[in-house]
């Protein structure tokens, strides 16, 4: 029998690595240009640190962690997302101390949910956030750093959307009224609804139930209930926005997956990949640092999904510079097969950037030929045991109809430099 891949967990296969890498290279590259340095984290940590910060009564907690004991019979899980294993980290290794951070990191990230396209149980973010910045400047250019980035890749069909989430203070009160409203609607609500109207009845808001539609859009928002200090928040955000030209919408009705979000979040969303269409989510989460144990400290972060990045660069017709070899050489014989060794280290040696791969395994020069045309390579280079005896090579250009010439051993390099040019 086959092996099977786990369910919800996909292989990046050859094909479109190269885009995956290209695109988390120019990710990485705008968010460094913004002094965001990167940090490495691990993949698993102990499952109370995941309900402390994304909270009981959310889909991540309740359903969709994957949590197992060890074998000293910890409670483990591996991480959902980022942020949490983020503010872990600088309270575990005192990043915070007299310090602000600006920090990024990539990798998986475990969700039991049900997969589908844009949607999968193993899936991988970038992750950005700022800990220790307490005014929407950096709100801002969090924001604007995306917007960037979208024009770096040349992705359009993205488009911005911003809420307020308030204080604490001020959700309590929006919370109250939330539940009033949804009270007077309760026997048109879903089983998880009304299980959340007396814990969390913000999240029905978040509800993807479509049949839900109706009742969410009439009820209270939070931005009528904002407190002042919020209200100029979203102000200083709304006009550093407006003076970096970025355009956005308030989407009185973003309130985001997780419990830990207050005032800013936002969310870019595309219409280009049907019903997954948040590309990169964020929020401030100024009580999360106190509430795992570290002293109080404002903080915002965002994440992108990359398989959606992957395939919003695809839909907008995006292609990923390639990656083939430059040289293929094709070596007929064992003192062919020597020589092409040495001379490969020879050449990577002489041209830094050049990619050259020797062919494997023998086979005719017809058949060795045929490899270095699949192989995508711009030149064969060939050793024969006539090319041996006469100390020259072949050099075929591939992608051209241009001849076969014989250059002297000793010349290949300088001769490669020349045709190769400038190399990226
Ligand atoms: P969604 O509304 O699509 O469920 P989310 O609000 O749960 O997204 P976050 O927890 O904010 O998402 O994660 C940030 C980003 O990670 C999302 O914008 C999305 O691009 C990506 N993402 C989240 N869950 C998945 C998943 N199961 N598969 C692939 N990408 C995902
Ligand atoms: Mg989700």
């Amino acid at each position: 029998m086959k092996p099977r891949a786990v369910r919800g967990m996909n292989d990046v296969l050859p094909d479109i690595s190269g885009t995956w890498q290209y695109l988390q290279e120019i990710v990485r590259e705008v968010v460094e240009s913004y002094g965001y340095r990167e940090i490495r984290l691990p993949i698993i940590e102990y499952t109370e640190l995941f309900r402390r910060s994304i909270g009981e009564v959310t889909d991540i907690v309740e359903k969709e962690m994957y949590t197992f004991l060890d074998r000293n019979d910890e409670s483990l899980t591996l991480r959902p997302e980022a942020t949490a294993s983020m503010v872990r980290a600088a309270i575990t290794n005192g990043l915070l101390h007299n310090q602000r951070q600006k920090l990024w990191t990539s990798g998986p990230m475990f969700r039991y949910e049900k997969p589908q396209q844009g949607r999968y149980r193993q899936f991988h973010q970038f992750d950005v956030e700022a800990m220790g910045f307490a005014g929407p400047d950096v709100d801002a250019e969090l924001i604007i750093l995306c917007a960037r980035m979208w024009q770096r890749l040349g992705l359009s069909r993205l488009t911005l959307e911003i809420n307020s989430l308030g204080t604490n203070a001020a959700r309590a009160i929006y919370r109250q009224e939330l539940i009033d409203y949804f009270t007077t609607v309760k026997n048109q609500l879903d089983e998880d609804s009304i299980r959340r109207l007396g814990q969390n009845p913000l999240r029905i808001l978040d509800s993807k139930n479509p049949e839900l539609r109706d009742i969410i859009a009439a009820a209270p928002v939070m931005i009528d209930y904002l407190d002042e200090e919020s209200v100029q928040h979203f102000a200083g955000l709304k006009s550093l926005l407006d003076s970096a030209g970025v355009a956005y919408s308030v989407n009185p009705r973003l309130v985001r997956g997780l419990d830990y979000y207050n005032r800013t979040v936002f969310e870019w969303v595309t219409d280009a990949l049907g019903s997954q269409g948040a590309v990169c989510s964020g929020g401030r989460y100024d009580g999360l640092v106190e509430k795992l144990g570290g002293r109080p400290t404002p903080a915002i972060g965002w994440a992108m999904g990359i398989e959606r990045l992957v395939a919003l660069f695809i839909t907008c017709d995006g292609v990923a510079p390639r990656r083939d070899s430059h040289v293929y050489i094709v070596a007929a014989g064992d003192k062919a097969l020597a020589r092409a060794f040495e001379l490969t280290e020879e050449l990577k040696d002489g041209i830094g950037a050049v990619r050259i791969e020797v062919n494997l395994g023998g086979g005719s020069f017809k058949s060795q030929l045929k490899r270095a045309d699949k192989s995508g390579a711009l030149y064969a280079l060939i050793l024969g045991e006539d090319e041996i005896a006469g100390d020259v090579v072949g050099l075929k250009p591939l992608r051209s109809g241009e001849a076969q010439r014989s250059i002297p051993l000793a010349g290949i390099l300088a001769e490669l430099k020349t045709v190769l040019g400038e190399l990226d």
